[in-house]
């Protein structure tokens, strides 16, 4: 499969099926002078745009590499059979009419799949393959690029965002543009697998609605941190979780969106939310590319974008380093007294129209300790204006940069002023010109943040893939909170010591295990038992445990009385949640009665290991409170990381039946930690505890 993809995104042969979409790919092929032969399949026609017609596929006289589909649903089958027949390479399917409408399209995909054979076959319901690289658009309409010799590959599950991309002017590099419409063929993870293996390609931009595999893309993920092609995604609409899942405090933290970003973290894919942010950041990172810390400094003329770049690059995590000794005197040798020196800079207009003295200011300024320096520049407009002193300044920057080896990028506050007649120049001088500050600096934080994963790739592994359920009835059983722990007790989690009594033995049972206890009404059927006056906590004599009991009589006649736990450092919540994608993942945070309100939460996807469980504590926001916050002691942290080990190793045993585990709270200690609450739901009605 792999090796047909090859052979349908750079085709020596492409065969075009069909009437008006098929002479629209010929026209593109012509225009973008592609040198392969060209083979119309059309019984009606002699020639399509310069090219002599065979009339059915069986005349044509070879298999070609790639061909393009654009006949309806049902002669499409038949092509792609008679295709795979012969041993083409792949095709590209442009008819609509299968399992994007639906249940009624699902038959006929199943057929398409069936004809395809080993073929790669792109679609169907798309728009096929631009390649500028090797000049081949498998393409029925007009599109905006160009031929180059290096750029980014751009994926995308919407036709028509394919579309619009492929008008770009913002001096993205783009290599090639893959359009995957239903991927009932090649899927996501295999247009990444092929396209890493190009060594022109310098990152890979998705736009994404869902993902079918997530094990497979987590892989193909991981090949290119190895590989260094940094990964953009735009990640659109979220899943609804399975509709059989009990909503538990664990699964209203971890809803499917936060299991992308989980993912994407994970494996150092920079995740970004509009069409601006991906183009800006595939450009940022073929052009200038990962960077070794988020260290900026930015120069303009006016303070005015200097507290813009500031606000916002300290809103992203990034840091301004403060004016180097040598820096500041170099800064100060070309600016005099006049200009107060410091990152941002604002280096006023004094020097403007002054090529000369504005590379000094630029030279001066990148040699400092930053990573990266932005120079903030909005041209004239064109069509009125004369941009001769803007072309000097950015002359002057990009002549700087070469000097000093420094990555330097020209950011325009506002995209439409910086239009390609001035942005082509300063990239020819190898400057990358970025639209928009606020992008570029997404762009910027992404290209720390990816390096950093590269930089850690060895530890990293792909998730797995989830384990259907055995019981996949739709039947849920929920443990009660006494065979919870039970269960969660036989891998390793303390729990306060506890008996289950009657109403009639309660007292005796609350003497046995010692005052202070906790009464708590003991069911299946009822999750939170606060919001039901189901807990009484604290209770100090047999007169309190007469009173807790007859107040939750009515409730059930099984009670829970449990040792009152001490005050911990800080009360968490640790659980499982199930994704029909993901299968499970853990959740982790602050826990106790406000865990909805705080959502202060991480989300971690199996396998998981003790370095990621102590990144993602040290990301929670009460990180503080687990080291020791002003003056109080901090939490055995090495006995809650393998808590939480433990509890993914609870996942992993059960994976074919766990729905859900909420531990909340979570008592956690100076010396150690209890589970005082547990609720496990399992997919399936007749397992019993201790046989799960
Ligand atoms: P719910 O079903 O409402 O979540 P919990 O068992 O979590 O019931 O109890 C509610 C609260 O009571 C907990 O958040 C905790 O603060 C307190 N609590 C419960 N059990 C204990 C215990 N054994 N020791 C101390 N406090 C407890
Ligand atoms: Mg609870």
């Amino acid at each position: 499969m792999n090796n047909n993809l090859k052979r349908l995104l750079n085709p020596r042969q492409i065969a075009v099926i069909g009437g008006a979409a098929a002479t629209a790919v010929v026209r593109q092929c012509n225009l973008i002078g592609y040198t392969g032969d060209i083979w119309p399949v059309n019984p009606k026609r002699n020639e399509i745009g310069g090219h002599r017609c065979y009339a059915t596929v069986a005349d044509l006289p070879g298999a070609p590499d790639a061909a393009f589909i654009a006949v309806p649903r049902e002669p499409t089958i038949e092509a792609v059979g008679q295709l795979a027949a012969i041993g083409a390479g792949g095709v590209v399917c442009y008819a609509s009419g299968f399992a994007e409408m639906g249940e009624a399209g699902r038959t006929d995909q199943a057929r398409l799949q069936a004809a395809m054979g080993d073929m790669a076959l792109i679609g169907p319901n798309c728009y096929g393959v631009l390649n500028y690289l090797d000049g081949v658009t498998l393409w029925p309409d007009e599109h905006g690029g160009k031929r180059l010799e290096r750029g980014a590959a751009i994926i995308a599950q919407s036709g028509n965002i394919s579309i619009s991309l492929s008008m770009q002017r913002r001096s993205v590099p783009l290599a090639y543009l893959i359009a995957t419409g239903n991927q009932a063929g090649v899927t996501v993870p295999e247009y990444i697998e092929t396209l890493l293996e190009d060594e022109r390609v310098t990152a890979v931009g998705l736009h994404l609605e869902g993902l079918d595999d997530v094990a497979a893309f987590s892989r193909a993920a991981l090949k290119a941190l190895q590989k260094r092609v940094p990964l953009v995604v735009l990640k659109t609409g979220a899943t609804a979780l399975g509709s059989q899942i009990t909503m538990s405090h664990t699964s209203s933290l971890a809803g499917a969106d936060t299991l992308y970003d989980a993912l994407f973290a994970r494996l150092g894919v920079l995740r970004v939310h509009s069409i601006p942010e991906l183009l800006e950041a595939i450009k940022f990172l073929s052009l200038v590319g990962p960077l070794p810390s988020g260290q900026i400094a930015s120069i303009s003329c006016s303070g005015g974008e200097a507290a813009i770049v500031a606000d916002r690059a300290a809103a992203h995590g990034l840091t301004m380093p403060s004016l180097l000794p040598e820096q500041a005197a170099n800064l100060h040798a070309v600016l005099g007294d006049r200009v107060a020196l410091s990152n941002p800079l604002d280096y006023h207009t004094y020097i403007w129209d002054d090529e000369e003295a504005q590379y000094g200011c630029f030279h001066a300024m990148m040699g400092g300790s930053q990573e990266v320096t932005l120079k903030i520049l909005d041209f004239p407009r064109l069509d009125m204006c004369d941009p001769a002193a803007w072309v000097k300044t950015g002359r002057a920057f990009a002549r700087a940069a070469t000097d000093r080896g420094a990555r330097g990028v020209v950011v325009a506050t506002m995209p439409e002023n910086l239009p390609e007649a001035v942005a082509e120049p300063l990239l020819a001088a190898g400057v990358a010109p970025m639209w928009g500050i606020e992008e570029c600096l997404v762009a910027i934080r992404g290209a720390a943040h990816i390096y950093a994963a590269q930089q850690t790739v060895a530890e990293k592994q792909p998730i797995s893939a989830p384990v259907p359920l055995a019981h996949a009835d739709g039947s849920i059983h929920t443990l009660n909170e006494v065979d919870s722990k039970a269960l969660l007790g036989q891998f390793g989690l303390p729990t306060p010591k506890r008996a289950v009594a009657t109403g009639e033995n309660a007292v005796a049972t609350a003497v046995s295990l010692g005052f202070p206890v906790v009464v708590k009404v003991l069911s299946s059927d009822i999750v939170h038992k606060s919001d039901v006056g189901g807990v009484v906590v604290n209770v100090r004599d047999e007169v309190g445990v007469k009173t807790a009991v007859s107040a939750m009589s009515h409730l059930s006649n099984q009670f829970l009385i449990e040792q009152m736990a001490p005050k911990p450092i800080v009360e968490m919540i640790l659980g499982l949640t199930r994704d029909p994608q993901f299968g499970l993942a853990l959740v982790l945070g602050a826990g106790g009665i406000l865990v909805e309100l705080f959502q202060d939460s991480q989300t971690l996807l199996l396998p998981t290991s003790r370095a990621e469980v102590e990144s993602a504590l040290s990301k929670l926001k009460i990180a503080p409170l687990l080291d020791g916050y002003r003056g109080q002691a901090g939490v055995d942290k090495a006995g809650l990381v393998t808590a939480v080990l433990n509890l993914a190793r609870f996942a992993e045993a059960h994976a074919d039946r766990l729905i859900e585990v909420d531990v909340n709270p979570l008592f956690v200690y100076e010396g150690g930690l209890t589970a005082v609450d547990a609720v496990i739901s399992i997919a399936d009605e007749k397992a019993r505890p201790g046989t799960l």
